[in-house]
């Protein structure tokens, strides 16, 4: 099964998409990858639909990638002893540590650390930015607030505090249950939520211990400041437009989107973006006009993988909303607009053979129409340089391990297929045609250009272009 698009899909699961048929109906409307989102659900509930993806996945016979996403240090207040309470404009309420449910003068704000980083001015956003604190007194274990936008709050509310670089552990207690409890599932990605700094992403990788590959959510400022050091340093980066709207002015969403998409399209690292992406399908089955221009937006920045959160997970038209992405999809990459806008911010090659030699193919298939090209990658890595050429040819990347082919899943425009080594030169050869033939890349009489490397499955041996004539099969 090829898809008709290089722009990738993931669906998050949740109560509104559990059920086996629904998570097969899920992957053939178009949904390349599946998010686990531990910020919802047991741990049971994860291992069912994990087991169930892979079910489906040797069922079908293509590769599924299925990424973990970790809550992450969200700063929650604690709970109301009469209920939710009415904040009202310009009155003061304090947030302290005291564990006894607040009222309309304070309540707790159990995260000490939290705490020691605020400072008269620090501005605390409650409810998704709903309500917003300013602080007036900072002690050691309380913050006294002016209520500066009022409102209704309830127990548990989440808070967002912008303008402040708070010393959390990226992982909380729970993340790191959660993180051990997804790496014995075999999840192929462990999304990172509220990254601040490079060093987060070490501290991540250093338990991951390769494996599973790592994303960094990019949804706070502090991210977005050392943006190019996250890039480094993480395998794939998130565009994570719901905090990121309320952590900054949200009118800067669109241009950090599209910052973020260059800076990880240069870098060669794949990049997702997500969040109310066709939120109003979470309750009809068509979406606003506004929606699908922001879908069609994201894929003309040239992101990997568009994500769908709610509206696949709790919504109540999951199959319709990854079919809809599929269709915008399709007909973006149709535009001649996309082509223009996608070469004209083609990266920088480095001075390696495996850019070369991708940039070289890409050019050589254009050249000639070729059906497809042909990577051997077995570490994935020149399929990822590959992919970052944006070609307007399908890439076909044979021989990767399992595991690195569900991970490749998310990258735009790559179909993996696991084979066995070849054995030789004309073996490479055969393989490539046979494979682009059976995958539905190529009819006889089609030309493909394979790269591959001699010593075969050497990583890093990419060395070789060669045009090869599909025959009668
Ligand atoms: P979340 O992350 O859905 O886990 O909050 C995505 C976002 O904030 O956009
Ligand atoms: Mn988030």
């Amino acid at each position: 099964m090829r898809r008709l698009r290089n722009t990738k899909i993931i669906a998050t699961l949740g109560p509104a998409s559990s059920s086996a048929a629904t998570i097969e109906a899920l992957h053939l409307a178009g949904a390349d990858v599946f998010r686990l989102n531990f910020s919802h659900g047991t741990h049971k509930d994860h291992e069912e639909r994990y087991n169930t993806i892979r079910e489906l996945e040797a069922k079908v016979g293509r590769p599924i990638g299925i990424l973990a996403d970790l809550q992450g240090p969200k700063i929650r207040i604690g709970i109301f002893a009469k209920g939710p309470v009415e904040l009202k404009n310009g009155s003061a309420f304090r947030l302290d540590l005291d564990k006894a449910p607040g009222d309309a003068t304070r309540v707790c704000l159990p995260h000490p650390a939290v705490l020691e980083s605020l400072e008269a001015g620090s501005i605390l956003l409650l409810d998704d930015g709903k309500l917003k604190l300013t602080v007036t007194t900072a002690g050691a274990d309380f913050a006294d607030c002016l209520v500066t936008v009022g409102g209704k709050i309830s127990d548990r509310k989440g808070v967002n505090i912008p303008n402040a670089l708070v010393r959390m552990s990226p992982l909380t207690d729970k993340d790191r249950r959660d993180l051990d409890f997804a790496l014995s599932l075999g999840v192929d990605w462990i999304a990172l939520s509220f990254v601040q700094r490079p060093e987060d992403i070490a501290e991540v990788k250093k338990i991951v211990a390769g494996r599973a590959s790592v994303m960094a959510k990019i949804e706070k400022p502090a991210a977005v400041e050392t943006l190019d050091g996250i890039i480094d340093l993480a395998d794939a980066i998130m565009v994570a437009r719901g905090d990121l709207g309320v952590e900054m002015p949200i009118q800067e969403v669109p241009s950090i989107q599209k910052k973020i998409i260059a800076r990880a399209r240069e870098a060669g690292k794949p990049v997702v973006v997500a969040t109310q992406m066709l939120e109003s399908m979470i309750s009809a089955p068509v979406p606003t006009r506004a929606e699908v221009t922001d879908v069609a937006n994201a894929i003309y920045d040239g992101t990997d993988a568009v994500m769908l959160s709610a509206e696949s997970a709790a919504g109540e038209y999951p199959l319709e909303a990854v079919a809809m992405m599929s269709d915008i999809a399709v007909v973006t990459e149709k535009d001649p607009m996309y082509r223009s806008i996608i070469d004209a911010k083609h990266g920088h090659l480095e001075a390696t053979t495996a850019d070369a030699i991708s940039a070289a193919a890409i050019q050589v298939s254009r050249t000639i129409g070729a059906a497809a090209v042909v990577t051997y990658t077995t570490s994935g890595s020149t399929a990822l340089r590959a992919a970052r050429e944006r070609g307007e040819t399908s890439v076909l990347a044979l021989r990767p391990a399992l595991k690195t082919a569900r991970t490749l899943a998310l990258v735009w425009g790559l179909h993996c297929v696991h084979t066995k080594d070849a054995e030789n030169f004309a073996d490479m050869v055969n393989k490539a045609c046979k494979i682009s033939f059976a995958e539905g890349f190529a009819r006889p009489g089609d030309r493909v250009v394979i790269m591959a490397g001699v010593p075969f499955g050497t990583p890093g041996s990419t060395n070789i272009l060669r045009i090869a004539w599909v025959g009668e099969q």
